[in-house]
C-alpha cells in the first residue's frame, strides 16, 4: 500500500506557488475519472466543461492574489445537491433527466470560494440504503475491493475520495450515510450537528434528521471543508445562527486529559472480532496520547433502529409525495386520467426500497396508528437525546465503532432489508439526538478492508471532534494508505 496522496493544504500551496495550475489539476482528475469510472461507477454525471471553466476562473483569481484555501481545488458532490444547470438524479429514475434550476447553499458556498466541481456522485436512491445498491444507476464499487460495497447512501462520495477521483466531496447523513461509507472506504466523514449546515437545495429524505457534511482524506481537510459550508442560512429555517469557529486553528494542541466515553451498550458480545480489535487499538492510542477513558451508558440504544425507521419513513412518505409526474421528473401518461398518471409515474419512477419506505411511513402516520407508532417514536427519540446529554456531563466525546462489520460483498444483504437496516445500528443514535459525529480511519481487516472509528460530540462541538481526530492522525497512518483500485494519482 503506497501513501502518496496530497491534502487540500498541500495542493493549495502548489497552486499559490504556481507549481501547478488549477486547469492542469482539473484536466488530470477528469482524465483519471474518464479512465476508471466504468470500473467503479462512482460518478453519475461528469461536468467536464463546467469544471474547466471553474478551473480557469480559479487560476485568474490565484494570479490576482485573492485565492481562498479552496480556490482551484477539484471537489465533487453527492447527486442529492442541486447545482444549477446540472442533472441531479438523487439516484432515482424518477429524476433521471432533472436539471437543477438553482444551487443548494452548500454548493453556492463552495463556488464562492472558487472550488472546482467535477461532477455528481452515485448514491442510494433518495439516500435510502447502506450499500449504494439501491441506486437506479447500479452500485458504486469499493476501491479497496471491487467485489464489496462502498457503504451508503453516500457511497459514491466516499469512494471518490478513496479512489483519488476528487480531493474531497460532500455527502448527506440521515442515519449514517456519511459515516458508514467513510468507514468502509477508509476516509474521513463528518456529520455536523443538526442545524450547523444549511439543507437548502438538498433533496429531502427525512427533514428532521438530514444533515450535510464533508468526506475527505484527512481531518484537516475535513476542517477546511466544514468551515466553508457551515453557518446560518436564512433560506433554511432549521439552520442555527451561531458562531462558526475557525476549525483549522482549533486543531492545534494536545489532547491530554480529554475524557473519552465508551458506551457499554456499544461493546456487546457479537461485535465483529476485527472491528473489536481495531477499536481496542484505537482506545490504546488515545490512552497513549493522554486521554482518559470513562465508561458511560446510553440505555435506550436498543430502540434506536426501530425509532429511526418509523420517523425516517414517516418523513420520507411526506417528502416524496411531490414526485407526481407533474412538476418535475418522469411522467408516465397512458391517457387513463390524472390519478392513473400519478400512480403509473410513481410506480415506474421509484425503486423497490423507496416504495417500501413510502408504504411503511404512510402506515405509521395513518389515523389509528399515528399515536402507537409515530408519536411513540418521537418520545423515544427524546429519551435517546437525553441519554447523550447525560453522558456528555461526564465526558467530552464518545468513541464507538462506526459499523458492525467491514464492507460486505455486493449482493450479500440485498434480499434482507432488516440485515441492511442493522448496518446503521451505531450511527443512527447521533442523528436521532441531533448531535455531531465523525468517522475516521482506524485500521484494517485481515482481508485489507478499512475499518473506521466513530467520535460523537456534544451539540455544536465539531471542533473537539476534529481536534481529537487530528491528534489521532498525527500518530497513525491509516488515513494516508491508498486503495489498490485507485482511480487517480494525486
Ligand atoms: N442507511 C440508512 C437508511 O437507509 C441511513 C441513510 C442515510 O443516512 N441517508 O435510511
Amino acid at each position: 500500500m503506497s501513501s502518496t496522496s496530497l491534502t487540500i493544504r498541500a495542493l493549495h500551496d502548489k497552486l499559490i506557488s504556481s507549481e501547478i495550475t488549477s486547469r492542469q489539476l482539473t484536466e488530470s482528475f477528469l482524465q483519471e475519472i474518464g479512465a476508471t469510472n466504468d470500473a467503479l461507477n462512482i460518478y453519475l454525471t461528469i461536468c467536464r466543461d463546467e469544471a474547466l471553466a471553474m478551473a480557469d476562473a480559479a487560476d485568474r483569481r490565484i494570479e490576482k492574489g485573492d485565492a481562498d484555501i479552496l480556490t482551484g481545488i477539484p471537489l465533487a458532490l453527492k447527486d442529492i445537491f442541486l447545482s444549477e444547470g446540472v442533472r441531479t438524479t438523487c439516484g432515482s429514475q424518477i429524476l433521471e433527466n432533472f436539471i437543477a434550476p438553482y444551487d443548494s447553499t452548500a454548493v453556492a458556498r463552495l463556488k464562492e470560494r472558487g472550488a472546482v466541481l467535477l461532477g455528481k456522485l452515485n448514491m442510494d436512491e433518495f439516500a435510502m440504503g447502506s450499500s449504494n445498491e439501491n441506486s437506479a444507476f447500479g452500485a458504486a464499487r469499493n476501491p479497496w475491493d471491487t467485489s464489496c460495497v462502498t457503504g451508503g447512501s453516500s457511497g459514491g462520495s466516499a469512494a471518490a475520495v478513496a479512489a483519488r477521483m476528487a480531493m474531497a466531496t460532500l455527502g448527506t447523513d440521515t442515519g449514517g450515510s456519511i459515516r458508514q461509507p467513510a468507514s468502509h472506504c477508509g476516509v474521513v466523514g463528518l456529520k455536523p450537528t443538526y442545524g450547523r449546515v444549511s439543507r437548502y437545495g438538498v433533496i429531502a429524505y427525512a427533514s428532521s434528521l438530514d444533515q450535510v457534511g464533508p468526506m475527505t482524506r484527512s481531518v484537516e481537510d475535513c476542517a477546511i471543508m466544514l468551515g466553508a459550508i457551515a453557518g446560518y442560512d436564512p433560506l433554511d429555517s432549521t439552520s442555527i445562527d451561531t458562531l462558526v469557529p475557525d476549525y483549522c486553528a482549533g486543531l492545534i494542541g494536545d489532547i491530554k486529559g480529554v475524557r473519552i466515553g465508551l458506551p457499554k451498550e456499544y461493546f456487546v458480545d457479537g461485535l465483529d472480532p476485527e472491528v473489536k480489535r481495531v477499536i481496542d487499538a484505537t482506545i490504546a492510542t488515545y490512552t497513549d496520547l493522554g486521554a482518559q477513558m470513562v465508561e458511560v451508558s446510553l440505555p435506550h440504544t436498543d430502540y434506536a433502529v426501530a425509532c429511526y425507521y418509523l420517523i425516517a419513513t414517516a418523513e420520507a412518505s411526506s417528502n416524496l409525495a411531490r414526485y407526481d409526474g407533474v412538476r418535475f421528473g418522469k411522467r408516465v401518461d397512458k391517457g387513463d386520467g390524472l390519478i392513473e398518471m400519478y400512480r403509473q409515474s410513481r410506480a415506474a419512477g421509484f425503486g423497490a426500497e423507496v416504495k417500501r419506505r413510502i408504504m411503511l411511513g404512510t402506515y405509521a402516520l395513518s389515523s389509528g396508528y399515528y399515536d402507537a407508532y409515530y408519536l411513540k417514536a418521537q418520545k423515544v427519540r427524546t429519551l435517546i437525546r437525553q441519554d447523550f446529554l447525560a453522558a456528555f456531563e461526564k465526558v467530552d466525546v464518545i468513541l464507538t465503532p462506526v459499523a458492525p462489520t467491514p464492507a460486505f460483498p455486493l449482493g450479500e444483504k440485498t434480499n434482507d432489508p432488516l440485515q441492511m437496516y442493522l448496518s446503521d445500528i451505531f450511527t443512527i443514535p447521533a442523528n436521532l439526538a441531533g448531535t455531531c459525529a465523525m468517522s475516521l480511519p482506524a485500521g484494517f481487516s485481515d482481508a485489507g478492508l478499512p475499518i473506521g472509528q466513530q467520535l460523537i460530540g456534544k451539540p455544536f462541538a465539531e471542533a473537539s471532534l476534529l481536534k481529537i481526530g487530528h491528534a489521532f492522525e498525527q500518530v497513525t497512518d491509516w488515513h494516508s494508505r491508498q486503495a489498490p483500485n485507485c482511480g487517480g494519482t494525486i
